[in-house]
């Protein structure tokens, strides 16, 4: 394969360690991790649980500070950033989605949607944002009415309607069945095919692997192995 250019590149990180302090005891959630996530690229990262995953994608997305080793969003150093640029940052590049879909029970999904949009320079309508992630016809559904996949997408769809560069996915699918998680997936991939999102997605079912660009292996707070896939799979291809 070809080397790539550096401007492929959206985040670096350079030997970056996460250190917890509990009492006496210290745990290296992250103990040097050099990596980067490409542009316009559908990474999975995999590993088991604690081996510092999390962490690592909280760091990408301005919500924690590495202890040591440096950051990088194209050409913004992250690191030594305070929390104020940090949460503009956040605000300005990068959608999060998490296992629980933190959605606000007393407003239907197009209002979920619109607290995001309204506040974004360039946002999407929330009734586009809802159309992309397949659920156009719930647009006034509470989430209460909605299935865990349904809310999920919901707030995909308020992740996506500012437009950002990078989606930072942690466990999406881990409160969800197969089926209902692979919906999750076909949303996830399609904004990333139509958009070029560059996308990151933790996760713990192995086979989700072959929908990825680049798959990143996780162990003891190291990177055990990157691989490219050659053919990627579409969501529904996958069972897990
Ligand atoms: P993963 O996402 O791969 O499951 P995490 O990044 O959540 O792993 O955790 C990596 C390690 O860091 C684990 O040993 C975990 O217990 C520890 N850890 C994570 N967050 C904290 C915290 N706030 N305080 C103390 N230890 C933590």
């Amino acid at each position: 394969m070809e080397p790539r250019p550096q401007s492929d590149i959206v985040f670096r990180t350079e030997g970056v360690t996460k250190v917890y302090a509990t009492g006496e005891v210290k745990v290296y959630a992250l103990a040097g991790v050099d990596l980067e996530l490409h542009e316009g690229e559908l990474t999975v990262l995999l590993g088991p649980s604690g081996s510092g995953k999390s962490t690592l994608l909280n760091i990408l997305g301005g919500l924690d500070h590495a202890t040591e080793g440096r950051v990088w969003f194209k050409g913004m150093e992250l690191t030594g950033m305070n929390d104020r640029a940090l949460t503009r940052f956040r605000r300005d590049h990068v959608g999060f989605i998490f296992q629980f879909y933190n959605l606000v029970a007393s407003l239907t999904a197009r209002e979920n949607v619109a607290l995001v949009t309204d506040i974004a320079p360039d946002p999407m309508r929330p009734e586009e944002a809802l159309d992309i992630v397949g659920l156009g016809h719930r647009l006034d559904h509470f989430p209460a009415q909605m299935s865990g996949g349904e809310q999920q997408r919901v707030a995909i769809a308020r992740a996506i309607a500012k437009r950002p560069e990078v989606l930072l996915c942690d466990e999406p699918t881990g409160a969800l069945d197969s089926k209902t998680g692979v919906q999750v997936l076909e949303a996830l991939d399609r904004i990333n095919r139509e958009f070029g999102t560059t996308t990151a997605v933790i996760t713990h079912a192995a086979a989700i692997r072959k929908m990825a660009h680049r798959v990143i292996r996780f162990q003891d707070g190291r990177i055990a192995s990157v691989e490219v896939n050659e053919t990627r799979l579409h969501p529904h291809e996958i069972e897990w």
